[in-house]
């Protein structure tokens, strides 16, 4: 390795059942190494490392979290970068639920392990296994300080007004039901990134970013805190995502319970996993929406109608919350590489002074671009998020 290296750090995100890891040297932003081990659990686990352009793949057996921990951290024996070459000065977790108290990155110590453990009711797909390898990783890197970094952590301070559901007070504070927000760490980058691109104070900005992946969420922020996002208690509220409802009559609940016989667990699975884009076409993936609509498929047209209508639908009503408009940015899988989906959900939107320049929002690029015109009014933009890159750069601001 490279004498002069800079400290790194590796960014751990565990889900229900894959890990995926990069080492990330956060003072220039480059990824040194990153990979996956997917299908924990299951029959056949399948393990994937990058490094130096040279992607190698393996199957292996992986009963769990902390089995796909050891063998991610031995990749890196195997394939390189060795660990202690890579001058690793800290771990970075994200952990999705931070609840009331967390509204920043923490060095994680026994107390904090404890209290993600006491949020697991609040996020029982997420934080169960980001707990499984944080402890993991606490076991097989004990020299290194580890550090959560957490989803609601941006929108922890959220106005009491966007925060607050209109329920019965006792209820919502036994049970802590209340808007925590997702996405945070993609939304907190982007918004910085996109003052960047234009070249303005984020103090002085009114930003509305749409981070269009698989899960899917907008957000308001003035002046770079967050004053609205479309994510509540869970990541199921907001804009129509891959397989996800988003905002939907709470009765519908009730409805099928009365009339369909289904369980909340039914619910629960239909709601998130077989609904949005996957519930109106068959489709999670917008690419094959679009080729649907190509071959005339009259549901896929409506999924792309809906899906766009409740995208315009939040960029007007977040311009509403923060009286008005100064940059619009589009980040995230759909986000960055649909043009489509961008030009949608400007049309109609002049009178708040959004625009796209068609030829400007057609080119394909990696890079963070301006899409509206010259001298537009509100500033459209596309900026790649970078999650990894965002935990790695948190995790060194508190160690
Ligand atoms: P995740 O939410 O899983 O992190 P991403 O942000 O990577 O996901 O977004 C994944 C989604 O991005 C895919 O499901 C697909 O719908 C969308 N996507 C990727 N490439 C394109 C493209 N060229 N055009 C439209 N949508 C795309």
């Amino acid at each position: 390795m490279n004498a002069a290296m800079n400290a790194t750090v590796l960014v751990i995100n565990s889900g229900s059942s894959s890990i995926k890891y990069q080492l990330i040297d956060p003072a220039t932003g480059s990824s040194i190494a990153a990979g996956l081990v997917e299908r924990i659990g299951e029959d056949g686990a399948r393990l994937e490392h990058t490094h130096d352009g040279l992607t190698t793949e393996r199957d292996a057996r992986v009963p769990d979290h902390r089995e796909g921990m050891r063998r991610a951290l031995a990749l890196f024996d195997d394939l390189g970068p060795s660990l202690p070459d890579a001058k690793v000065a800290a771990v970075g977790h994200r952990v999705v639920m931070g609840g009331r108290r967390f509204d920043g990155p923490t060095i994680i110590d026994d107390d904090v392990l404890a209290t993600i453990e006491r949020l697991a009711p609040l996020a029982p797909l997420h934080n169960p296994p980001n707990l499984v390898a944080v402890r993991a990783g606490l076991d097989l890197l004990p020299d290194v300080p580890h550090v959560a970094v957490f989803d609601t952590a941006f929108f922890h301070d959220l106005p009491d007004a966007a925060a607050t559901y209109a329920l019965d007070r006792e209820v919502a504070d036994r049970h802590a039901v209340r808007r925590y927000g997702f996405h945070g760490t993609s939304h907190e980058y982007v918004s910085a990134a996109a003052a960047d691109v234009v070249g303005r104070d984020l103090a002085d900005l009114r930003q509305v970013v749409l981070h269009l992946g698989n899960g899917a969420s907008a957000a308001a922020v003035v002046g770079g805190r967050a004053v609205d996002t479309s994510m509540g208690l869970t990541p199921l509220e907001g804009l129509v995502m891959g397989t996800r409802t988003g905002d939907i009559d709470p009765a519908v609940v009730f409805h099928l319970v009365r009339t369909a016989g289904m369980t909340v667990d039914d619910i629960d699975d239909l709601f998130n996993k077989r609904s949005g884009m996957r519930g109106l076409t068959g489709h999670n993936d917008m690419r094959e929406v679009h080729r649907l609509i190509a071959g005339g498929d009259p549901d896929a047209r409506l999924a792309l109608d809906v899906y766009v209508h409740r995208l315009k639908k939040y960029v007007g009503a977040y311009a509403a919350v923060m009286g008005g408009l100064d940059v619009l940015t589009f980040t995230a899988g759909v986000g960055e590489n649909d043009p489509v989906v961008r030009a949608r959900t400007a049309a109609g939107l002049q009178f708040l002074g959004v625009e796209v320049d068609p030829a400007r929002n057609d080119e394909r690029s990696d890079e963070p671009r301006v899409i509206s015109p010259d001298g537009a009014t509100v500033s459209v933009l596309v900026v790649p998020t970078n999650e990894e890159l965002a935990i790695a750069r948190q995790t060194m601001s508190v160690v």
